[in-house]
Protein backbone atom coordinates (compact mmCIF):
# COMPACT_ATOMS: atom_id res chain seq x y z
CA UNK A 1 0.00 0.00 0.00
CA UNK A 2 1.68 2.88 -1.17
CA UNK A 3 -0.97 5.78 -1.56
CA UNK A 4 1.11 8.77 -3.32
CA UNK A 5 3.89 6.54 -4.05
CA UNK A 6 2.79 5.37 -7.94
CA UNK A 7 1.19 8.78 -8.76
CA UNK A 8 2.68 11.17 -10.50
CA UNK A 9 2.47 14.79 -9.70
CA UNK A 10 -1.10 15.79 -11.09
CA UNK A 11 -1.05 17.83 -14.32
CA UNK A 12 -0.39 21.56 -13.92
CA UNK A 13 -2.77 21.92 -16.80
CA UNK A 14 -6.19 20.75 -17.63
CA UNK A 15 -7.29 20.76 -21.36
CA UNK A 16 -9.76 23.15 -21.51
CA UNK A 17 -13.06 23.04 -23.76
CA UNK A 18 -14.69 23.67 -26.72
CA UNK A 19 -15.91 27.30 -27.07
CA UNK A 20 -19.68 27.77 -27.22
CA UNK A 21 -19.07 27.47 -30.71
CA UNK A 22 -18.57 24.02 -31.01
CA UNK A 23 -15.63 22.16 -31.80
CA UNK A 24 -15.04 22.87 -35.38
CA UNK A 25 -14.62 26.80 -34.33
CA UNK A 26 -11.97 28.44 -34.21
CA UNK A 27 -10.16 27.79 -30.99
CA UNK A 28 -8.04 29.81 -28.27
CA UNK A 29 -5.29 28.39 -26.30
CA UNK A 30 -5.91 29.79 -22.45
CA UNK A 31 -2.49 29.10 -21.42
CA UNK A 32 -0.84 30.47 -24.58
CA UNK A 33 -3.43 32.65 -26.37
CA UNK A 34 -2.43 30.95 -29.89
CA UNK A 35 -5.30 30.14 -31.75
CA UNK A 36 -6.32 26.88 -33.80
CA UNK A 37 -8.63 26.20 -36.70
CA UNK A 38 -10.25 23.69 -34.54
CA UNK A 39 -10.85 21.67 -31.01
CA UNK A 40 -8.15 19.49 -32.29
CA UNK A 41 -5.55 21.45 -33.45
CA UNK A 42 -6.06 22.82 -29.86
CA UNK A 43 -5.73 19.31 -28.44
CA UNK A 44 -2.68 18.46 -29.90
CA UNK A 45 -1.16 21.41 -28.84
CA UNK A 46 -2.62 21.23 -25.92
CA UNK A 47 -0.92 17.82 -25.48
CA UNK A 48 2.29 19.03 -26.81
CA UNK A 49 2.95 22.00 -25.27
CA UNK A 50 1.20 22.11 -22.06
CA UNK A 51 -0.24 18.63 -20.77
CA UNK A 52 2.56 17.03 -18.85
CA UNK A 53 0.41 14.53 -16.84
CA UNK A 54 2.36 11.10 -18.19
CA UNK A 55 6.18 12.75 -18.88
CA UNK A 56 7.82 13.14 -15.06
CA UNK A 57 10.85 14.14 -16.35
CA UNK A 58 11.52 17.82 -18.18
CA UNK A 59 14.82 19.13 -19.23
CA UNK A 60 15.96 21.89 -17.68
CA UNK A 61 17.54 23.41 -21.16
CA UNK A 62 14.98 22.61 -23.69
CA UNK A 63 11.89 21.41 -21.97
CA UNK A 64 11.70 18.17 -23.90
CA UNK A 65 9.76 15.72 -22.27
CA UNK A 66 10.80 12.13 -21.20
CA UNK A 67 9.40 9.13 -19.38
CA UNK A 68 12.20 7.85 -17.50
CA UNK A 69 14.93 10.07 -15.67
CA UNK A 70 17.52 7.66 -17.66
CA UNK A 71 16.12 8.68 -20.87
CA UNK A 72 16.55 12.11 -19.47
CA UNK A 73 19.78 11.54 -18.58
CA UNK A 74 20.94 10.41 -21.74
CA UNK A 75 19.84 13.39 -23.75
CA UNK A 76 21.09 15.76 -21.21
CA UNK A 77 24.75 14.09 -21.53
CA UNK A 78 24.00 14.12 -25.38
CA UNK A 79 22.82 17.62 -25.70
CA UNK A 80 23.81 19.37 -22.84
CA UNK A 81 27.07 18.32 -22.22
CA UNK A 82 29.41 20.57 -19.26
CA UNK A 83 26.30 22.99 -19.04
CA UNK A 84 25.49 22.58 -15.67
CA UNK A 85 26.76 25.53 -13.98
CA UNK A 86 24.20 27.18 -16.70
CA UNK A 87 22.05 24.72 -14.93
CA UNK A 88 22.42 25.86 -11.33
CA UNK A 89 21.81 28.92 -12.58
CA UNK A 90 18.55 28.58 -14.44
CA UNK A 91 17.57 26.55 -11.66
CA UNK A 92 17.94 29.40 -8.77
CA UNK A 93 16.70 32.26 -10.94
CA UNK A 94 14.02 30.82 -12.69
CA UNK A 95 10.73 29.42 -12.18
CA UNK A 96 12.15 26.33 -14.22
CA UNK A 97 12.42 24.50 -10.63
CA UNK A 98 8.57 23.82 -10.74
CA UNK A 99 9.10 21.46 -13.45
CA UNK A 100 7.81 17.79 -12.34
CA UNK A 101 11.34 16.31 -12.86
CA UNK A 102 12.88 17.97 -9.65
CA UNK A 103 9.77 17.71 -7.78
CA UNK A 104 9.85 13.98 -8.59
CA UNK A 105 13.20 13.33 -7.83
CA UNK A 106 12.83 15.44 -5.02
CA UNK A 107 9.92 13.02 -3.72
CA UNK A 108 12.16 9.94 -4.27
CA UNK A 109 15.14 11.55 -1.88
CA UNK A 110 12.69 12.08 0.53
CA UNK A 111 11.15 8.44 0.66
CA UNK A 112 14.39 6.80 0.85
CA UNK A 113 15.18 9.27 3.60
CA UNK A 114 11.95 8.30 5.22
CA UNK A 115 12.68 4.59 4.89
CA UNK A 116 16.11 4.62 6.04
CA UNK A 117 14.81 6.43 9.13
CA UNK A 118 12.01 3.54 10.07
CA UNK A 119 14.83 0.89 9.86
CA UNK A 120 16.88 2.51 12.15
CA UNK A 121 14.30 2.78 14.74
CA UNK A 122 13.45 -1.34 13.63
CA UNK A 123 16.74 -2.14 15.04
CA UNK A 124 16.98 0.09 17.91
CA UNK A 125 13.89 -1.46 19.62
CA UNK A 126 14.52 -5.65 19.94
CA UNK A 127 11.89 -7.50 20.98
ZN1 LIG B 1 -1.02 26.82 -25.57
ZN1 LIG C 1 17.49 19.20 -23.43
Amino acid sequence: MHPAATTPPSAMYRIPPPTAGGINEPQECPYCRRTFSCYYSLKRHFQDKHEQSDTLFVCEFCNRRYRTKNSLTTHKSLQHRGSSGMLKRLLKTSAIKNVLGSMQQQHQQQQHQHQHQAHQQLQQQPQ
